[in-house]
């Protein structure tokens, strides 16, 4: 993330000395991507001084020189605008041996699409590491920038909201979310305009219209594949997909004097007193290697899904001796990913006006809907699909298909209790799979890929015949989920834990059910409402 002049001042006034001299902070958030940015952003607009702990990256060119300098030589060949010189399929074989000199430390993270562009944005995955069993791999994607995932180079982009029957499934097989029907409706009004979506409307059924501040019409490529898609299945809705650049919310946030960031700094406990309440954070300073105890009656965890979950796993006192929301018997359990098939291929030459801004593409949800309804089972799922112009008059064919996962308590995360990161804290231990209908439902997105590149007149160069592991769509979700009984779920409603109050947890562990769209506008949504809800309560409890 690129730093503005108020956020890069507030970075270096946030001493271990100013710290130190603060009893008490309004509020503390642990994360600074999507979901920590904003909270920081909406908490300081609200009045409440904030202090954002940030994990941060520990890398640099000196660190790794190697993976640094090939980096920047993938950084050119993943560029799409390289397509017009070099063809393809060469662009992607000459990245092959870059990547086997450069992953050495980043094993995990260069499985990443995104990876080859920015591997210094990723983590470092000696300094930290996780445990799967053998059989069961997860691939945990991971950034401790500033602003996160989200402002990682080639990142999609998309945003979608969820409509009702995501909320509250029909079949069955997951719980229905804590949120009645609409009551998200303004806060994805309100996280859409600060994100600035560029869009269309649609009225789809199956995904709701969003508030654009930029409304855009096809290309002549893009009603041009539109029309070829509806000319094969009448049903199919093909949307415009719904894209924004990266946000600047701790910019913004430092705009308003109340805001601290202290990057380096990794939580590793957050304290709960005897009557239930939260007391504030323990972290490590990276730099100093100092363990700092900071204070504050609002604690807003937004780690990431399995880092916030980590964090609760970690924070045992004797009110919570298996850590916090652990009494429900569900903390760690109801892991999801998507389950993703790609597929890649060159196709004729576009027509003119064809190089699209980042995130432009065609959104098919619920393409599994064209022909039929869905098994018991599969939650169905949408394609994006992108094209760029290729040398030779030819062009380069994208689509990646998202099916959602069934919510199963089997998926879950805990505590390796032998093994540690660089820093001495206990790492996770991720065992999660797909389930039968999962892998079916995989095997019709096989299907789909095939035919909308017979559609497009696209011959695959190469494609998913099963899924990668969960994890690699980027879109995990679950393990703290939120939910109207404190028996079975960690958070309220509102994503407060029950077992701390003044702790909120808003990144998407508290996902009781994933959809089939891409999770963050739901993230981002779902903490604009806890920000409300939580400030007018630290108003009622401070005046
Ligand atoms: C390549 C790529 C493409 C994607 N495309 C899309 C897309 O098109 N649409 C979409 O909706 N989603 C997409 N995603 C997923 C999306 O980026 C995530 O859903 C979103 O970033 C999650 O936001 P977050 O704030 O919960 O977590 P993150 O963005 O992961 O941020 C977590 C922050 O917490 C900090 N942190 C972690 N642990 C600690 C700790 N112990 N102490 C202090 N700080 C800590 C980290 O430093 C980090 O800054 C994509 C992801 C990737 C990688």
């Amino acid at each position: 993330m690129s730093t503005g002049s108020t956020l890069a001042g507030v970075l270096r006034s946030t001493t271990l000395d100013a710290l130190r001299s603060i009893r008490i902070h309004d509020a503390i958030v642990i994360g600074a991507g999507a979901a920590g940015g904003l909270a920081a952003q909406l908490l300081s607009e609200a009045g409440l001084r904030v202090l954002v702990l940030n994990a941060g990256n520990r890398q640099s060119p000196l660190r790794s020189p190697i993976r640094w300098m090939t980096g920047q030589i993938m950084r050119q060949l993943s560029d799409p605008s390289i397509l017009k010189f070099i063809p393809p399929p060469i662009a992607y074989k000459a990245r092959g041996p870059l990547k086997v000199l450069a992953r050495r430390r980043q094993p995990i993270q260069s499985q990443c699409y995104a990876w080859e562009r920015a591997p210094e944005a990723f983590v470092d995955d000696v300094d930290c590491p996780y445990t799967t069993p053998p059989d069961r791999p997860f691939i945990w994607f991971r950034s401790r920038q500033l602003g996160g995932r989200m402002t990682i180079p080639g990142h999609g982009r998309q945003y979608y909201r969820f409509s009702v029957d995501d909320f509250a499934p029909r079949d069955g097989l997951s719980p229905a979310w804590p949120v009645r029907p609409g009551e998200l409706d303004p806060w994805y009004a309100m996280v859409e305009r600060r994100l600035r979506l560029t869009g269309a409307r649609e009225n789809s059924p199956w995904v709701p219209d969003s508030e654009l501040s930029s409304v855009v019409s096809p290309t002549p490529p893009e009603a041009n594949l539109s029309a070829a898609i509806n000319s094969r299945w009448p049903g199919a809705a093909v949307l415009l997909g719904r894209h924004a650049a990266p946000p600047d919310a701790l910019e913004q946030a430092s705009l308003t004097g109340r805001l601290l960031v202290r990057q380096g700094a990794i939580a590793r406990e957050i304290e709960v007193d005897d009557s239930g309440k939260v007391q504030g954070v323990l972290w490590i300073d990276q730099e100093s290697g100092t363990e700092v105890r900071t204070m504050a009656p609002l604690v807003f965890a937004c780690a990431s899904a399995l880092e916030s979950t980590r964090l609760l796993l970690l924070s045992r006192s004797p009110r919570n001796p298996q850590g916090i929301g652990a009494g429900s018997g569900t903390l760690g359990r109801f892991l999801m990913d998507h389950v993703m098939i790609k597929a890649e291929g060159i196709g004729p030459e576009l027509l003119a006006g064809a190089q699209p801004e980042e995130g432009r593409c065609l959104y098919l949800p619920r393409f599994d809907r064209r022909t039929h309804t869905s098994p018991v089972g599969q939650r169905g799922f949408g394609v994006q699909i992108y094209q760029f112009p290729a040398v030779a008059r030819s062009s380069y064919f994208i689509a990646v298909a998202f099916a959602e996962m069934l919510p199963r308590a089997t998926n879950c995360v805990a505590l390796n209790p032998s093994r540690r990161d660089a820093w001495g804290i206990p790492a996770l231990h991720i065992d999660c799979d797909f389930g039968i209908e999962e892998y079916a439902q995989a095997a019709e997105q096989v299907a789909a890929m095939r035919e909308l590149a017979e559609v497009a007149k696209v011959e695959i160069v190469r494609i998913d015949k099963t899924p990668p592991p969960p994890g690699s769509a980027n879109h995990e979700c679950g393990t703290a989920r939120m939910g109207n009984n404190a028996a079975t779920s960690i958070l309220d409603p509102y994503n407060q834990c029950w077992d701390a109050r003044g702790l909120y947890v808003t990144d998407s562990s508290c996902f009781p059910s994933q959809g089939s769209q891409n999770p963050t506008l739901t993230i981002l949504a779902l903490t604009a409402r806890a920000c409300d809800y939580a400030v007018r309560h630290y108003r009622a409890d401070h005046n």
